[in-house]
């Protein structure tokens, strides 16, 4: 629930306030702006009566906020957060820079990775993506590297400078994670893996959520909170495409949650045009008009020899593809007053 105070309440007043709802086992969130006080009320607010709460001449609006969600809402924040990556390397929100993350789905060997990781690099990718343990529909179908996965990507870091990005999928590789990798990704599947993004938000690695296959914008940010809400609002999120009735494309890209996140949260987001499409043809189209349409970033899969990658070739970008696409799209960022 948001109440707003009339211009020029007494501070008595809105002291008096405060310790009304903190006395009925509410969290009150104080915003002081320069001609209104707004309240957040965080707990249960079901048994409120709106109308009685109105009556309090000093009160000038009452609003039942139908979102549930307060550490990711812009309405109790409202600049842009930007989140650090590796010491600062690679700032990702704040509607100026562009980033644009690269690297094949999964990673298959050192020299596999180090490899991708310098075309990344030279194209003008600003951060390195790559599998290691892979969410895949089948069991029979390569599951990553574990462990050696994850060092593989180290060392093409410590080749190419480029911070890292991979996929936690179990609470019990997060030690393994914090010491290694630079952005944590949690993959569409598992979105809504409560006690995975409780244990996020003890920690304070940024955090890349992927939106679920057939989630709601409401749900995604949902869970944002949960990782927020336990402590670490470095919180990045991803839309990768949606389960629609469409089989043209692997996903149905839903890039109207650009807006609609900047509108509704505080949050950067990213957009991943591989996994939305399916169809490496389709990823640069869907770069630009991400670009244009205000994405603080982009994740797009890269590979060396996509007919022999071991998982998503067939929306994997060959290098000299990459890099087009990142020219093409610094362009159109130089359109709408970003740099890329
Ligand atoms: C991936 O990034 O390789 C991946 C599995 O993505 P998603 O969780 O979006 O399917
Ligand atoms: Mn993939």
């Amino acid at each position: 629930m948001i109440i707003s105070t009339k211009r020029g309440t007494p501070q008595n007043e809105i002291k008096k306030i405060i310790d009304g709802f903190e006395g009925q086992g509410l969290q009150v969130t104080l915003i002081r702006g320069e001609d209104y006080n707004v309240f957040g009320l965080v707990g249960d607010t079901t048994k409120l009566n709106e109308k009685q709460i109105a009556a309090n001449p000093w009160v000038e609006s009452v609003t039942r906020v139908s979102a549930p969600y307060k550490k990711a809402n812009r309405l109790f924040h409202q600049e842009d957060s930007v989140i650090s990556i590796a010491g600062d390397k690679v700032r990702i929100g704040g509607r100026e820079k562009v980033a644009v993350i690269g690297g094949p789905c999964s990673v298959e060997c050192e020299s596999q990775v180090v490899q991708i990781a310098q075309a990344v690099k030279e194209a003008g990718g600003d951060m390195l993506r790559g599998g290691a343990y892979k969410p895949r529909t089948s069991p029979y179908a390569f599951q990553g590297l574990g462990t050696e996965g994850v060092l593989d990507m180290v060392k093409a870091r410590e080749v190419t400078g480029l911070p890292i990005v991979s996929e936690l999928m179990s609470e019990d590789r997060i030690d393994e994670f914090v010491e290694y990798v630079d952005l944590i990704q949690i993959g569409a599947r598992n979105m809504q893996n409560f006690q995975l993004l409780k244990a996020l938000g003890r920690i304070n690695k940024p955090i890349l959520l992927k939106r679920g296959l057939a989630n709601t914008i409401e749900e995604w940010i949902m869970s944002a909170e949960y990782i927020m809400a336990g402590g670490n609002e470095n919180v990045i999120l991803c839309e990768r495409g949606i389960r629609t009735f469409e089989p043209y494309t692997r996903n149905t890209l839903d890039l109207s949650v650009i807006p609609i996140i900047k509108e509704k949260t505080h949050l950067p987001i990213v957009i991943d045009p591989s996994h939305a499409t399916g169809n490496y043809r389709y990823v640069e189209a869907m770069s630009l008009a991400a670009v244009a349409a205000g994405a603080d970033g982009l994740i797009i899969e890269v590979h060396t020899d996509p007919e022999h990658a071991f998982s998503d070739g067939a929306q994997s970008l060959k290098p000299a593809k990459f890099r087009e696409t990142i020219d093409k799209c610094r362009a159109v960022a130089a359109v709408v007053g970003r740099r890329l």
